[in-house]
């Protein structure tokens, strides 16, 4: 069976859970072979099917953007040729999947939310609206894959580790980073991970305390509309929808959000939906499983006693 490159992505050594789902989505592909530049957790790639570990432990990597991963990740190719390279649909790794994708004079798809067992992408795009199947027809399929586009699902693998010695040029090294801070943490889980996330959008007037103590309650994300990250009332970086995250937790809950079609499209596929507004016609409501009418201000601060009581 032909292997299948998985680029691991991890944070501080644990792997992320949209690598957990490429895992799962290489299994249909051939045999996944979890590719570590830097380091990452073996056991959680071996918990989830990587047969093989390639570890990338360069200095020259380290310390640099993103040409020195697409590098090592194009010579792993040439060594293997693989059935297909899965990496996750971030902006790192769509610049290192495009830049692999010339290196080896192969066919890119990016922002797949499915990939079928024959190679055949899913894409969902127009914010929803179309959606397009497509396949490579050149060289090694490189695939990036939306996080939440699968559910992580363990299956054993060897997960036998072998150091690979990459070069990298002098002319991937063009850009070093010179320093980096880590994100003040929240506390909160990772947007596109989350099991539950609570947005909010301009309905909250720029007040997201009791979006966030609801959140809390149920330990959950917070997402922002982009009314609400446009008006500077939370970070880019929590936005839901067509440029911001695509989120697929088991319950969404949108407080004071219209339900615009580029909204839907970061969150149509979550798999319960609750809506809190004020206006009975919101569009939100047609996309519901269970809808409140009412001002986010008293139903938020009343639902999360509720759930904090039990
Ligand atoms: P509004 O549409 O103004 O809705 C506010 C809602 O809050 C209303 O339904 C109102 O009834 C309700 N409300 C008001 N007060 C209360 C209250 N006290 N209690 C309860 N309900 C209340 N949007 C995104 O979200 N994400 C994207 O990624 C995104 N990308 C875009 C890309 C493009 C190219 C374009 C053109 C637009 C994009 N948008 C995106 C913007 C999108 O079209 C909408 O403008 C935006 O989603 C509206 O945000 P909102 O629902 O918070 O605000």
């Amino acid at each position: 069976m032909s292997e299948v490159l998985v680029l691991v992505d991890a944070v501080d050594g644990k792997v992320t859970k949209p690598t957990l789902e490429l895992l799962t989505i290489a299994r249909r592909l051939g045999e996944p072979s979890a590719v570590v530049i830097g380091s990452a957790d073996a056991e959680s790639l071996k918990k989830y099917g990587a047969a093989k570990i390639y570890t990338v432990e360069d200095a020259d990597t380290k310390d640099y953007l993103v040409a020195p991963k697409a590098e090592v990740l194009a010579q792993l190719v040439e060594k293997t040729s693989p059935a297909a390279v899965l990496v996750v649909s971030t902006g790192e790794g769509k610049e290192v999947a495009g830049r692999l994708a010339v290196k080896t004079d192969s066919g890119l798809i990016t922002d797949a939310v499915d990939v079928a067992d024959d190679g055949t992408t899913t894409q969902s795009v127009f914010a929803g609206n179309f959606t397009v199947k497509a396949k490579v027809t050149k060289g090694t399929p490189i695939i990036t894959v939306k996080p939440n586009s699968a559910t992580p699902e363990e299956a054993a693998g060897d997960g036998a580790e072998e150091a690979f010695a990459a070069t990298v040029s002098d002319a991937a090294k063009g850009a070093k980073i010179t320093g980096s801070e880590p994100r003040k943490a929240s506390g909160r889980p990772e947007l596109t991970e989350a099991a539950i996330v609570v947005s909010g959008g301009r309905g909250t007037g720029g007040n997201f305390e009791p979006v966030e103590a609801f959140a809390d309650s149920l330990g959950a994300a917070v997402g922002a509309s982009r009314a609400a990250v446009d008006s500077g009332w939370y970070p880019h970086s929590f936005q839901v929808g067509q440029t911001g995250k695509t989120v697929s937790p088991q319950l969404y809950v949108a407080n004071g959000i219209s339900g615009a079609i580029q909204h839907r499209a970061g969150m149509q596929t979550s798999k319960t939906i609750v809506a809190v507004n004020k206006d009975e016609e919101a569009p939100i409501f047609e996309l519901v499983d269970f809808g409140v009418v009412g001002d986010l201000h008293a139903v938020l601060p009343a639902a999360t006693e509720q759930v904090n009581q039990r």
